[in-house]
């Protein structure tokens, strides 16, 4: 019988790519990978940060594991890992406590891990973090889209955040590499692939590339797929980048792009690199180069010092924009950052308060971007999933559309017509013109 291994994630799609290449260490070493909620001999935690109760999540996830088996070992990684490791080594039932560079060596840790120790700490300490560990992820319920990691850590020193400390300087992928990863996922029928990272768009600056170089390799690549850039910084979305993304299919007419306030005095107090004015001028830019564009806005609410007025900026900023969704996040105090020792915290309540008034603008900028597009064509990928007879999948801009279910539709792109807005995704017609019609030269 072989070993089994199961996984547990929190946090971004960064932490998930890279918990699917752990999980294929494993496979090659023998090891069986069971779901989380099956009896397991190892059991891997992949923590985040930023989440707010992340020694409480972390905590209840170790104790489900000890239930279904309590002689397993308990392998803790990831952001909180190397952040506050001894924490996490309190914990009763933790053997290992591995940091973000020892994530990519579990086995050799669990190779050595000797019987009845206490839990052993191995963290390279953040300022040493340098290494590029590649990883792609394969979304288990999914064969449509797969993430590749590109890039990790960031040089940028936001006032909020913590992911500096916890993933180190910002480095990333040879072309190469990424290319042979790309192909491969391609290769495996994947037909969406999304570019992740920290700072994706800082991509290429340990080596002397950048992002449009990568690019301009995958679109040339044959093949009918489809590229998306999980998240990419104002001041780094180039003029290329849009024209590129403007002039072929290939990648996605969606762009994710955060803001986190509009009011030049908070950006100014969370280290920003852009003003609201830059930022506007952006989006203008992009969604006259780009008809139809989707684009997805993060903003963080309650930061230390944003007065009633500031948010109310910010709140008008964005509706007065063309942008299509927001994530919102409620600022949270996290150790170790600049902003915990600001002046001017906002009340919890206020926080919540404005988190909710954003939450419906979002739903507000959400509908009329579907509105804008009823009557119009657009490119979808469609998804495996069958749901109360519709088949599911995202339109190149990002809005989720439903037909009547039919096999063939399988993780195929079909030009559509949008019909109808509902509830869960918009109802499409089936149109006959083809997506990819460019030569490729790859
Ligand atoms: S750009 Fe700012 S918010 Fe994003 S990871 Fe870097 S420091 Fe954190």
């Amino acid at each position: 019988m072989p070993n089994k291994v199961a996984f547990y994630t929190l946090g971004c799609k960064l932490n998930f790519a890279e918990t699917s290449s752990i999980g294929n260490q494993f496979l090659k070493e023998g090891y069986e990978i069971v779901d989380f909620r099956n009896k397991a001999d190892v059991y891997v935690i992949n923590t985040c940060t930023v989440t707010e109760n992340a020694e409480k999540e972390c905590r209840q996830v170790v104790r489900r594991a000890l239930r279904l088996n309590s002689g397993a070992k308990i392998v803790v990684t990831g952001c909180y890992a190397q952040l506050r490791p001894e924490e996490i080594a309190a914990i009763d039932g933790v053997d290992l406590v591995l940091g973000s560079n020892e994530k990519f060596e579990i086995i050799n840790h669990l190779n050595q891990l000797e019987e009845g120790n206490p839990s052993c700490i191995h963290v390279t300490p953040s300022d040493k973090l340098s290494q590029f560990h590649p990883a792609y992820s394969t979304g288990a319920d999914s064969r449509t889209r797969a993430f590749l990691k590109i890039q990790d850590g960031c040089d940028y020193k936001c006032s909020f955040c913590t992911i500096p400390l916890a993933r180190g300087k910002s480095r990333s992928v040879d072309i190469q590499t990424a290319v042979d990863n790309f192909k491969a996922l391609l290769d495996k029928g994947y037909k969406e692939i999304v570019l992740t990272g920290v700072n994706v768009g800082d991509y290429g600056k340990n080596i002397n590339a950048r992002l449009i170089d990568l690019l301009e390799k995958f679109v040339n690549l044959n093949g009918e797929f489809r590229i998306r850039i999980s998240s990419i910084e104002p001041n780094l979305l180039s003029d290329e980048i849009l024209e590129l993304a403007a002039s072929t299919k290939k990648i996605a007419n969606h762009f994710h792009i955060p803001l986190q306030s509009g009011s030049d005095k908070i950006l100014k107090l969370m280290h920003r690199r852009y003003k609201t004015a830059g930022y506007e001028n952006l989006i203008y830019k992009a969604v006259e180069k780009i008809p139809d564009l989707g684009i997805g806005v993060d903003v963080i609410v309650g930061s230390p010092g944003e007065s009633g007025e500031d948010f109310l900026a910010t709140y008008d900023f964005i509706k007065s924009l063309p942008v299509s969704y927001l994530h919102v996040f409620t600022y949270s105090e996290r150790p170790d950052t600049e902003a915990i020792k600001m002046e001017n915290q906002v009340p919890v309540n206020e926080r919540r308060r404005r988190n909710n008034m954003l939450r419906i603008l979002s739903e507000k900028k959400r509908a009329a971007f579907y509105e804008k597009m009823k009557g119009k064509k657009a490119e979808v990928l469609f998804e495996a999933a069958e749901k109360d007879g519709f088949i599911y999948g995202f339109t190149s801009n990002y809005i989720r559309v439903k037909y009547p279910f039919n096999s063939a539709l399988v993780n195929n792109f079909k030009t559509v017509n949008i019909t109808e807005v509902t509830n869960n995704g918009c109802l499409v017609e089936l149109d006959n013109s083809k997506i990819f019609s460019e030569v490729s030269n790859g």
